[in-house]
């Protein structure tokens, strides 16, 4: 079970959904979590629920679209922990309220591409030259949405861009003979805040909560939607030793939404 022992994560958007699952898996795995998120009490609640179950972890303050707030978050760790061996670039928005395509402005577009796709370039290359000399694991959070069409245009561009940003850093890796592996997942839909909130901004205002629910699904061949449970152990899998060979490579936990 200890797949992760003595290994130390940084883990975005930390304090809700697939990263608050992520974090207390990788911590019950062995690992010491550093939880951020830019709601700093959400990050804190994570980081206590893993201390109060006998893990280690430590909660920061982190916009992950400020290149200050990754320099404070980096330095914050090695002094705490002396090493970073796991990255997960988590944190993201669904974009749901900003105006659809033919209202879209060049800000609503940045506004989705800063939280979701720069942010993931700022923490990959801090992340890579920490590790450069003593190897680790990246493993950044895309979508089936960066995979195929069906959300607005500048989430699916900014998961696309999740995709083939970790495929690049993988290969240039690669080539520097860093002994780094980086990957993408994919998940499907997953019941939280980030999915529920979506009815608030849909145009029919019938639809209810539970009707949104069982509209998704239905795109999931599986019969459900997935869990941040689903999507975490996957994650960790990535992050951990078991998946050595892998780098490059992107791991769909979908219920079979892309299978279809
Ligand atoms: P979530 O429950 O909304 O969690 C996302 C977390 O990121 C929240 O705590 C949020 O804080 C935080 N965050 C937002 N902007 C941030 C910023 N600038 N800096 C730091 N943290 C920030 O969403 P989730 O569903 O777990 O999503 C996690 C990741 O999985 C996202 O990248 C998402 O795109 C991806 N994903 C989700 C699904 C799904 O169905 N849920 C499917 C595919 C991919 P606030 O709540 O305070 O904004």
């Amino acid at each position: 079970m200890n797949r992760v022992d003595n290994k130390v994560a940084i883990i975005t958007g930390g304090g809700s959904g697939i990263g608050a699952r992520t974090s207390q898996l990788m911590a019950e795995a062995g690992a010491t979590v550093v939880v951020t998120d830019i709601n700093f009490e959400s990050a804190e609640s994570t980081s206590q629920s893993i201390i109060a179950a006998g893990g280690k972890a430590m909660a920061l303050r982190h916009d992950v679209t400020m290149n200050d707030d990754w320099e404070s978050v980096i330095e914050e760790t090695m002094l705490a922990y002396h090493h970073l061996d796991i990255l997960v670039n988590n944190a993201g928005i669904s974009g749901a309220g900003l105006p659809p395509l033919e209202e879209a402005t060049l800000e609503s577009w940045q506004t989705v591409m800063s939280i979701n796709l720069d942010s993931v370039f700022l923490g990959t290359q801090k992340a890579v030259l920490c590790m450069k000399e003593s190897g680790g694991s990246i493993v950044n959070i895309s979508s089936i949405m960066g995979l195929v069409g069906g959300a607005g245009p500048a989430y699916n561009a900014s998961k696309g861009g999740v995709r083939l940003l970790s495929k690049s850093v993988a290969v240039k890796c690669g080539e520097m003979g860093y002994p780094i592996r980086v990957n993408s997942v994919h998940p499907g839909y997953v019941w939280t805040p980030l999915v529920r909130n979506i009815v608030e901004h849909m145009e029919d205002d019938n639809i209810t909560e539970e009707g949104l629910r069982e509209m998704l699904t239905e795109k999931h061949p599986i019969g459900r939607l997935g869990t941040p449970d689903d999507i975490a152990r996957g994650i960790l899998f990535l992050a951990s030793d078991d998946s050595s060979f892998i780098t490059g490579s992107e791991l769909v936990i979908d219920g079979g939404y892309t299978a279809i």
